[in-house]
């Protein structure tokens, strides 16, 4: 189902939906009088904070499935037992994610193969799923880091959302993928669209396309990553790594994880965590036996670009890397994940 909504009456939706679900978006506004650099995927309470044509998030809203510093649960000595008290946060209202580009909608896609498939399918991540409305919104002005046309995940996205708003000057489009998506645009301050509306809305995603441009060959790259895993490529490429994990930290597919227990002194109470975890760090392939299967840091450089491009499609059927861009825009060392695909497939 497709509908037009006139930028006037956005305000109504958006509170209509708040009367629903709590609401999810990107705002600069963090607790107290905090205003962040970059837009976070935070709670809405005004919805004058919602920063609609934000540009650009520090973090996507896989902090919302899979947020860092997760609690699993508590426990503590009482007597000789054991008694177990779980933390994990219970959403009191359904969630409505209002504002991920379609490179975030595709991550999200990404961590489903992960967590919401058999044989390890994750009970918690897969009933946040199911309990969250996707309201995606198709970029205005791509950065120079954004490669999405590239990799299959923008600028435009035909799955993975229960609505995909585009701006279209002074009315927004409004294209459904589901029936939660299409009950969302029932009320009678929609419009059906015209066949001028579905033309403004090809050329503004043809226009974000073209600013994209070419500059990866990711084609290319994956075809030869199976001869060139021992080139010596990948020192140069690695060289400026500092191996900090920031690169892991912002990317909205990563998914390693650690488990920490946090005790008391005297080890009668604690908590178990869920922390973010980088294959970038040295200890992240560290075995039992003191034994490291990537102890250099050039074959965890190396690691990251074949888990994305090189095994992750052949274990899920997709690229792990969206085109977000947030890697090279967050790394210390500037690298640029582009430059080292391109230069592996000989084409630079
Ligand atoms: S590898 Fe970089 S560009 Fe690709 S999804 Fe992760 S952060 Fe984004
Ligand atoms: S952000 Fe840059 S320097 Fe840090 S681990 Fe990633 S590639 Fe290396």
């Amino acid at each position: 189902m497709e509908k037009i909504l006139l930028k006037v009456n956005f305000q109504k939706f958006l509170e209509d939906l708040k009367a629903n679900f709590k609401v999810i978006g990107p705002t600069r506004k963090g607790g107290g009088t905090a205003t962040y650099s970059y837009a976070c995927f935070d709670e809405i309470e005004d919805l004058d904070d919602l920063e609609m044509d934000y540009k650009f998030s520090m973090l996507s809203p896989k902090m919302v499935f899979f947020p860092d510093n997760q609690e699993l649960y508590g426990y503590e000595k009482v007597g000789a037992d054991i008694k177990l008290v779980d933390l994990r946060d219970k959403w009191g209202k359904d969630i409505a994610i209002v504002g991920l580009h379609p490179c975030d909608i595709a991550a999200l896609l990404c961590l489903d193969r992960v967590f919401r498939e058999e044989p390890f399918e994750e009970e918690y991540y897969n009933s946040k799923r199911q309990r969250t409305a996707i309201i995606g919104m198709t970029c205005t002005e791509p950065k120079g880091s954004c490669f999405c046309n590239l990799v299959g995940s923008g600028p435009d996205i035909e799955e993975g959302y229960d609505l995909l708003l585009t701006d279209i000057g002074d009315r927004f489009y409004f294209r459904s993928g589901t029936e939660l998506g299409d009950r969302l645009i029932s009320a009678n301050y929609f419009m059906e669209p015209t066949e001028g509306d579905r033309d403004r809305r090809s050329e503004e995603v043809k226009r974000v396309a073209k600013e994209l441009g070419p500059g990866l060959h990711v084609d290319t790259a994956q075809r030869v990553m199976e001869e060139k895993y021992d080139d010596s490529l990948w020192d140069e490429f690695s060289s400026k790594c500092v191996t900090c994990g920031s690169c892991n930290m912002v990317c909205p597919t990563c998914h390693c994880f650690s488990i920490v227990d946090k005790t008391n002194f005297d080890q009668t109470r604690g908590k178990r965590i869920l922390v973010w975890d980088s294959c970038h760090f040295e200890r992240f392939a560290l075995m039992a036996g003191n034994i490291n299967v990537r102890g250099e840091k050039e074959s965890r450089f190396k690691h990251r670009l074949y888990d994305k491009y090189y095994y992750d499609p052949m274990r899920y059927g997709r690229i792990f890397c969206v085109g977000c861009g947030r890697c090279l825009e967050f790394c210390p060392s500037h690298i640029d994940i582009r430059d080292a695909l391109n230069k592996l497939g000989g084409v630079k």
